[in-house]
């Protein structure tokens, strides 16, 4: 019976079914585990591709293009899947606690649950702006949004808030979508405004100068009013305050900035980093418990810190996979070492993307269509 203890057979749970714990369900299902079952425990069934996220955005993708079904996956990997949100760890019961079932019994445990966001040091869970995640409230509100474009010509402003590489790239993925949905009905796209406040002094901090220069001149050609040095203290529903004196008026405020680790990890007593998120060893272990896992943005390699990026999600997968199958049969652990440099392809929302690895730096159309291929052959993998 799933959720049972039993001295044969070991319990491995994967909380979250974020991209590190996708490749490893597909990792077991090529092969099975022996003597252990697994279990997946996750929020939602279906959960995105985030490299994609921006393109669906746009319109070049359907819903089902950069979603990957979970109990699909979990099914050819043999595993259990329940659809709850986990809210704790009983460490010394060894159980995973969620919302809407009993406690789930483990032997290992990973957690790939992502980041969570921080709407504004003052108001945590401020209703008036719309973060990311959980994807289907930024799906259910974006499709409410597209609608009312396309039913009324009237004024839009539409305020993001966080200059990094996600919040350029979903600014210019919903320019491009909704002034071609202006377009395609007769109507004027002047009508539709757009901001971006981030409280740097340049866009997309963490890439060279060269790829910052670039997304500011497109940013400023396609209209778009940036406010560098403008940190956003409340938002309301009229649109955002900036260092509590500035306002400026806002129909929608779409929140991208920097995440935080999931509340409820402070109660596990596991050793958590300066932004909430779980302490790993280079196997990808707790510093604190050998039994619990931790990858993807939830987890603070703490000998290789690295940007939160899908990209380190997806390559943990493999560690992880290995060293979960080696953990439940007392074998020595693998160590990982993350790549320092990382090749990002940023779209500008149209079929045009701009590459960033370390000092690297090109733009092309032809790197929207390679990386098109790269994403759609991931995806592929999951089906
Ligand atoms: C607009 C945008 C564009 C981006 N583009 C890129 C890109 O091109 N390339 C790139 O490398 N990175 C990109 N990123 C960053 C990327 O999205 C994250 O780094 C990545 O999603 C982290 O993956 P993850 O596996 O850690 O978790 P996630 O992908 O966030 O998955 C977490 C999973 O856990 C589930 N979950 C969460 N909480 C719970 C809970 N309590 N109980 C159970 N289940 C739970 C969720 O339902 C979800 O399935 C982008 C981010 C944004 C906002």
């Amino acid at each position: 019976m799933p959720g049972a203890a039993s001295s044969q057979c070991r319990d491995i749970v994967l909380v979250g079914g974020g991209h590190s714990h996708v490749g490893v369900l597909r990792r077991f299902a090529q092969k099975p585990l022996t003597n252990a079952r697994l279990h997946l425990v996750c929020r939602d069934t279906h959960t995105p591709y985030s490299g994609m996220l921006p393109g669906y955005v746009a319109g070049h993708y359907t819903y089902d293009d950069v979603h990957i079904d979970l109990p699909a996956l979990a099914q050819r990997a043999g595993a259990y899947f329940y659809q709850s949100e986990v809210n704790g760890l009983a460490r010394q019961a060894q159980q995973v606690l969620c919302d809407n079932r009993p406690p789930l019994h483990y032997d290992r445990v990973a957690i790939n649950i992502g980041s969570t966001p921080q709407l504004s040091g003052r108001h945590a869970d401020n209703e008036h702006a719309l973060a990311v995640k959980p994807i289907q409230r930024f799906n259910a509100r974006w499709l409410a949004l597209l609608e009312r474009v396309q039913a009324h010509a009237g004024p839009l402003h539409i305020a993001i808030v966080g200059g990094g590489a996600g919040g350029v790239e979903l600014l210019l993925a919903m320019q491009y979508r909704l002034q071609n949905e202006r377009k395609q009905r007769g109507y004027s796209p002047q009508t539709l405004r757009f901001s971006l406040f981030t409280r740097g002094n340049c866009l997309l901090p963490t890439h060279n100068r060269r790829v910052q220069r670039r997304f500011m001149r497109v940013l400023q050609s396609r209209g778009v009013a940036v406010h560098l040095n403008a940190p956003v203290s409340d938002v309301d529903k009229t649109g955002v305050i900036v260092e509590d004196t500035q306002h400026h008026s806002a129909d929608e405020v779409i929140w991208v900035t920097r995440a935080r680790g999931a509340s409820w990890l402070e109660n596990t007593g596991l050793a958590l980093d300066a932004h909430g998120f779980i302490q790993v060893n280079d196997t990808l272990a707790s510093l604190s418990d050998t039994k619990v896992f931790a990858a993807g943005d939830v987890a603070t390699i703490v000998n290789h810190p690295r940007e939160k990026a899908g990209v380190f999600a997806v390559r943990q997968a493999r560690p992880l996979a290995q060293n979960l199958r080696r953990s439940i049969a007392n074998q020595p652990l693998l160590h990982y070492r993350p790549q320092r440099h990382w090749l990002a392809l940023i779209s500008t929302g149209d079929r045009y993307a701009v590459a960033s690895r370390g000092r690297l730096y090109a733009s092309a159309a032809w790197l929207w269509r390679w990386k098109d291929a790269i994403d759609r052959r991931f995806m592929r993998g999951t089906i």
